[in-house]
């Protein structure tokens, strides 16, 4: 996946489109990823049985990494990434709109 645990990215399309956040969590086999205060679904829970925890709970839930861009930690810009192979043979990402390596 292009996106990565603690990157900002901008959300391009949805209901949240426009907003900003940082990746929580990458869920790489469903092509997922959990924002920091994106699609915020409020959950009533009742108290029941041994559960302590009850009243209206605010989770965020995951969003397709295509409705996401990443944004540039250089330039601010959201980007498109794009890779580069270094000399070692390791694999970084780049900024598409400055070209600097972004990891
Ligand atoms: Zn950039």
């Amino acid at each position: 996946m292009n996106i990565r645990k603690g990157d900002e990215v901008l959300v391009i399309s949805g209901d949240d489109r426009g907003k900003k956040g940082k990746v929580h969590r990458c869920i790489p086999e469903e092509k997922r990823v959990v924002v920091e205060g994106v699609r915020i679904g409020k959950r009533h829970m009742k108290p029941r049985g041994n559960v302590r925890q009850a009243g209206i709970i605010e989770r965020e839930a995951p969003i397709s990494v295509s409705k996401v861009m990443l944004v540039c930690g250089k330039c601010h810009e959201p980007t498109r990434v794009g890779f580069r192979v270094l000399d070692d043979g390791s694999k970084v990402r780049l900024c598409k709109q400055c070209d600097e390596v972004i990891d």
